[in-house]
């Protein structure tokens, strides 16, 4: 990671997982960890752990997120939250396009943009998850597949926006909750294509200030090496973000 350029994030998506108390024991037990400048450390917790997790990271560096949020401000949408909800509870990041969303609720492209954008407009950062199944890794349309995917989250998010409240997540479909780690090679090759696309879009100074994380199993045991490409700019961790101490080594390596 270019660290003259970028801070690194370090955000954990806790996914289902984590009522109010649990989110209350584990922001506790981050806590120690977290007093770092190497890294901004987030924690995306369930709607309902918001509010706990909110007042147990009151006062330290930890920031915390929504794992979505609806396109509408508010309406007729039975079990949605908007970003302006979000914001009015303080929350300031919100995770949009995660695969789960894509892969088991029907979320497109489209919705990802509509999501990114009222996340933006509501005032909040947002995590922009992009990235290929293993079919189109086999196909060898990575590259367009994310390129497509970025390009259409970010229609009309300007770039200011993208420099200041947007942090891209790669993560590769086939590495998330298998395991299976895209080599450090691998994945910074892909943030650099993205890194690449927003000089396109934007221009080189935006590219070189805009955070691109990985995600897909990354834990303590190889963040290191992972952190350590020079386009990979922190990760979004699930299951390793389920524990304090696994979570902890990751923020130590991103602060190294
Ligand atoms: C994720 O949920 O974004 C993720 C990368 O999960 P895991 O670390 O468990 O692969």
């Amino acid at each position: 990671m270019n660290r003259k350029m970028r801070m690194p994030v370090i955000a954990g998506n806790w996914k289902m997982n984590n009522g109010p108390a649990a989110a209350e024991k584990l922001v506790g037990e981050i806590k120690p960890f977290a007093e770092t400048t190497g890294c901004e450390v987030v924690l995306c917790v369930p709607y309902v752990s918001l509010q706990a997790a909110l007042a147990a990271a009151a006062g330290t560096g930890i920031k915390i997120g929504a794992q979505n949020c609806h396109w509408a401000p508010s309406g007729a949408f039975t079990g949605e939250v908007s970003a302006e909800m979000l914001k009015e509870l303080g929350v300031p990041y919100v995770i949009v396009g995660h695969s789960e969303r894509r892969q088991y609720f029907g979320e497109t492209d489209g919705t990802v943009h509509d999501r990114t954008r009222a996340a933006l407009d509501a005032g909040l950062k947002v995590i922009l998850c992009v990235g290929e199944l293993k079919a189109q890794r086999l196909s060898g349309i990575t590259a367009e597949v994310v390129r497509l995917q970025t390009k259409l989250a970010l229609e009309g998010v300007s770039a200011e926006e993208v420099e200041q409240r947007v942090v891209i997540a790669y993560e590769p479909v086939w590495a998330i909750g298998t395991g299976l780690t895209a080599t450090p090679e691998q994945a910074n090759e892909v943030n650099a294509l993205i890194r690449a696309l927003i000089a396109e879009l934007y221009s080189a100074q935006t590219a070189e200030r805009t955070v691109i994380q990985y995600g897909g199993s990354m834990n303590d045991a190889n963040a290191g090496e992972l952190l350590a490409q020079p386009d990979i700019d922190g990760g979004l961790i699930g299951g390793a973000s389920l524990s304090a101490e696994k979570f902890a080594a990751i923020i130590k390596a991103a602060s190294a």
